[in-house]
């Protein structure tokens, strides 16, 4: 050992360190072989929360000790995402494979904003698969990013630059009149891209849904011709492939033709649904997908792929330069040694360090491969159609949203529904049986079961629903009781 190195972080000992390391790895193997025995979550204990309160210290703290904190304060107390219950909002559950890969790209430490490097081929391939996914030309490109609210804010910006030009990144939007077309089912995160965008959301137009849960395209005409007829400048349609709530599919190819004839740039959210494209069963839903100028996906939903990874894929990778690149920069770039390889994922978006994301994903999608992930993909949809067919059959259960992909939204029979489902749901997730979400739906409130875990099996939707039937008769003889 040389005083040369003594500020250095590595360890003095490495042998101790790999043995460290190895538990930290085994810790992890067991919490996810054994998850199936604990909750699914728990709440917090006012001491674990009080735990996080304490003044960072001056000195160093063994690294064992640091981790068992891990695993007595954060570990146990987690979302839970990772159970086969977890059935709440549109969470992914991750893998063992996704979290080795993760490993291996923090050992890496690859900045993946630019210079020429191994690291960003990989991530130029994961684009490219994505592009024979959705039948994309040549011309496509992409990037990868931290979810879908971010992809969905650099498709706006990508819809501005082609109906105004690249000058607008100097000008701004002066105070041009744009409009914006999306579902009343559609993500909150469109909405906050035209707020950060300065185009304001009082240009998106809210239009309305049909039974389906579809955006409903001849309202949706007759919004554009209004606008066009009060001398504002429609720019820009947004289409949902599997919509957060219900999981519903807006008609792809009514909504690329009628963007088509008004020269709108036609965006899809496709956060968790447009990987239904890999489900040999559900991806002729899709059509009309490969029609759009952007698609906005997650991989951290669908494809397990651990947080975050989410990627914005352009049919014409030249509007995203014309949005994010300054020429100065890229145009000058060497063409040899590690400044080259222009252009760079920098020029492509607004972030200039970026974490190698890219590594996880071409793990997953290499080690389980397409087919396999499809058939995880469909098995969900299995399961929601069975837990379906299971409210359909219980008296005490009403189905309140057609199931088209994973989602299912229900609610238990009674009096003052709302407030007993409600109740339903926060007491199913403080048992650890299950944790489904809310949402509401035409004024009620549902029960809402997004199955998307892998792990997610048959036993998991009848503990869901056996629980449900308890809580809600539970909840039925207390109100009783209270009103007494
Ligand atoms: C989850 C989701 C989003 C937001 O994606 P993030 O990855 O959480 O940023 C947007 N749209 C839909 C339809 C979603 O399901």
């Amino acid at each position: 050992m040389s005083d040369r190195f003594e500020n250095s972080l590595d360890p003095t000992d490495w042998a101790h360190l790999r043995r460290q390391g190895h538990q930290m790895l085994d810790d992890m193997f067991d919490y996810l072989e054994h998850i199936r025995e604990q909750a699914v979550w728990q709440p917090q204990p006012q001491t674990i929360r009080d735990s996080f309160q304490h003044a960072l210290n001056d000195g160093p703290i063994d690294l064992a000790d640091v981790h068992t904190l891990f695993m007595q304060t954060v570990l146990p107390y987690s979302v839970g995402n990772a159970h086969p219950g977890f059935m709440g909002w549109v969470h992914g559950g991750g893998s063992p494979v996704g979290m080795l890969a993760e490993m291996l790209a923090a050992g890496l430490n690859a900045n993946v904003g630019g210079r020429d490097h191994a690291p960003i081929e990989l991530e130029r391939q994961v684009i490219q698969w994505l592009r024979t996914w959705f039948a994309f030309p040549d011309t496509a490109g992409g990037l990868i990013v931290s979810g879908t609210s971010m992809a969905n804010l650099i498709g706006v910006l990508m819809a501005r630059t082609a109906k105004l030009g690249s000058a607008s990144r100097q000008t701004g939007i002066l105070k041009l009149p744009l409009t914006a077309y999306c579902s009343a089912n559609t993500h909150i995160s469109i909405t906050q891209a035209l707020e950060i965008t300065g185009i304001g959301s009082q240009a998106l137009r809210i239009i309305p849904v049909n039974a389906d849960y579809q955006l409903d395209s001849d309202a949706l005409r007759a919004s554009i011709a209004a606008d066009k007829a009060a001398g504002l400048c429609p720019f820009l349609l947004v289409g949902t492939a599997g919509s957060a709530d219900v999981g519903a599919i807006d008609p792809l190819p009514r909504l690329a033709t009628i963007a088509q004839q008004e020269q709108l740039w036609f965006h899809v959210d496709g956060a968790f649904g447009a990987l239904a494209i890999l489900a040999s069963d559900q991806s002729h839903r899709l059509a009309g997908i490969e029609c759009a100028d952007s698609i906005a996906l997650d991989f951290h939903k669908w494809v397990q792929v651990p947080y975050d990874a989410g990627v914005i894929l352009v049919r014409n990778q030249a509007y995203q330069l014309d949005t994010f690149a300054s020429s100065a920069s890229y145009l000058q770039r060497e063409t040899r040694g590690l400044a080259a390889g222009s252009p760079w994922p920098c020029d492509l978006g607004p972030e200039l360090s970026r974490s190698f994301r890219a590594l996880k994903i071409w793990f997953t999608l290499k080690v389980y491969g397409t087919v396999q992930l499809g058939q995880m993909i469909s098995h969900t949809c299995e399961l929601a159609q069975y837990l379906k067919q299971r409210i359909e059959t219980t008296p005490q259960l009403e189905l309140l949203a057609p199931v088209t992909l994973n989602i299912v939204c229900f609610r238990y029979r009674c009096d003052n529904a709302d407030k007993i489902n409600a109740h339903i749901v926060i007491a199913l997730q403080e048992s650890g049986i299950a944790a489904p979400s809310t949402t509401r739906l035409q004024g009620h409130l549902a029960i809402r079961a997004a199955i998307v875990n892998h792990r997610t099996s048959h036993c998991d939707i009848d503990a869901l629903l056996n629980a449900t039937l308890a809580f809600g008769e539970q909840a039925i003889i207390s109100q009783t009781q209270d009103n007494l």
